[in-house]
């Protein structure tokens, strides 16, 4: 998942959004200076700083946050901890939140922050430290009319909470509209959690119906068992497809009669074996699991997924991405020359940006919705974002990633030249 990997077959993740970028420059005939502008972040903060571990030591972590780009209001993005990133990855996420954003049209540019860090080696006392002190460390670029922060891979509505609380604690009074994905009693809102699973299966079932595939019975296949994947999973299991593979990081699950989604939910997601403990499938691995057989691919896990190396072997009709980035620009072309439909991250899994963007509303107006509101307004937004997409797809004769990114780049470029460049 680094973006300075050595796998030929996957390229610097911050080269791959800029080489997504210039095509839809391309297209858009956007001025070179705007190009130029937009392929670099505005702010990148670097920050080292210690942590006392339980055993009295002292241990120093890297972190990072990167704002891309302010045109149509703060900007907006989630904390990763995970043990590769660095700061082109976060930049190259940061860059994708900003498209991710202007396709949804929330008034919001992007972020993105991580550390650098192995969190299943952490005490969750280590853990909450180590969230309190990295806070501290871009306190001075967050806050609820600058940036805000939300939940990405290795981070929950816990480290919502303590950055909330640490903010808070720093400036004298409680700031729930700092960060978004808290738990509901601190200003966190219904229905966030799953929002993102919610907004893929909301975008799986408008492709299904342009490319007429009958959700019922659809064989789906999701790679990554966390938040994104769990929830997709449960909630295209409820609208009738039958999920046959899962997987997490210790390995994938098959069941071409379909697996209980709910039970491996409940019973064995938390487990410290994951779901290879489940008895009644064939334990495959995450290779395997992406060249199966199915109707619908949801890959929700990680970065480079689906490469060069391996997308000719892809059986799916459709792949509709959950993970940000999970198929490299090389694997695109391979996917259109198959006639795989792919629906982009940057409109997929827009999802839990756009319940987000409602929970900092709810925040700042101190004035809560009911569940069915924000899944009832997730779902008009995500299917509006849909058509909007399909249909400059078919104007452009183009993918459905280059028209995502035509409609993204054009709004926020648009905004800039509207405000006009500073001084
Ligand atoms: P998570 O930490 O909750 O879950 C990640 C899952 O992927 C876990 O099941 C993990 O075991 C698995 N995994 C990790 N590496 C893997 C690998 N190499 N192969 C297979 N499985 C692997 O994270 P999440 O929040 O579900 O995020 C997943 C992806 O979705 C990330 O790319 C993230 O940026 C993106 N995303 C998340 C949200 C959100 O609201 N959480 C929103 C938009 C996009």
């Amino acid at each position: 998942m680094s973006s300075g990997t050595s796998d030929p077959n996957k390229p610097n993740v911050l080269d791959m959004a800029r080489q997504q970028l210039a095509v839809a420059a391309k297209h858009l005939d956007l001025d070179e200076g705007l190009h130029a502008a937009l392929a670099v972040p505005k702010r990148q903060l670097i920050v080292n700083f210690p942590v006392v571990m339980d055993n009295g030591t002292v241990e120093v972590f890297q972190g990072y946050r990167v704002q891309h780009n302010l045109s149509r209001g703060p900007t907006k993005g989630g904390i990763r901890y995970h043990p590769d990133v660095d700061i082109d990855e976060t930049t190259a996420l940061a860059m994708w939140m900003t498209w991710k954003c202007a396709i949804a049209d929330i008034p919001y540019g992007g972020a993105k922050g991580a550390v650098k860090v192995n969190t299943k080696k952490l005490s969750r006392r280590e853990l909450e430290k180590l969230t309190r002190r990295y806070v501290s460390e871009i306190g001075i670029i967050i806050g609820p009319n600058e940036d805000i922060p939300a939940p990405d891979m290795g981070t929950n509505a816990q480290t919502m909470a303590w950055i909330m609380d640490t903010y808070s604690m720093q400036r004298g009074a409680t700031y729930t509209g700092v960060v978004t994905g808290k738990p509901i009693p601190l200003g966190g809102s219904l229905g966030r959690e799953e929002a993102t699973g919610r907004g893929v299966v909301t975008s799986a079932e408008e492709a299904c119906k342009f490319l007429n595939i009958s959700m019922d019975g659809a064989r789906v296949v999701v790679q990554g068992f966390g938040n994104v994947g769990s929830h997709a999973a449960r909630l295209i299991e409820e609208k009738g497809a039958k999920v046959i593979a899962v997987s997490d990081a210790t390995g994938a699950i098959y069941n071409p009669g379909g697996l209980p989604i709910h039970t491996l939910i409940s019973r064995y997601a938390h487990r410290e074996g994951g779901i290879r403990e489940f008895a009644e499938c064939d334990k495959i691995t995450n290779e395997e699991l992406l060249e199966l057989d199915c109707d619908i691919l949801i890959p929700a896990a990680t970065a480079e997924q689906i490469h060069e190396g391996n997308a000719n072997r892809l059986k799916a009709r459709l792949v509709v991405e959950g993970a940000n980035g999970p198929t490299t620009p090389a694997a695109d072309s391979i996917l259109s020359g198959k006639g795989v439909f792919v629906v982009p991250d940057v409109l997929a899994n827009a999802g839990g940006v756009i319940v987000s963007y409602f929970e900092w509303v709810q925040d700042l107006a101190a004035f809560f919705w009911e569940e069915h509101e924000v899944n009832a307004k997730l779902e008009r937004i995500m299917r509006n974002s849909f058509h909007n997409v399909l249909t400059t797809m078919h104007q452009h004769k183009t993918d459905m990633r280059t028209a995502a990114y035509i409609i993204g780049v054009k709004r926020v470029a648009d905004a800039t030249i509207t405000r006009g460049i500073y001084p």
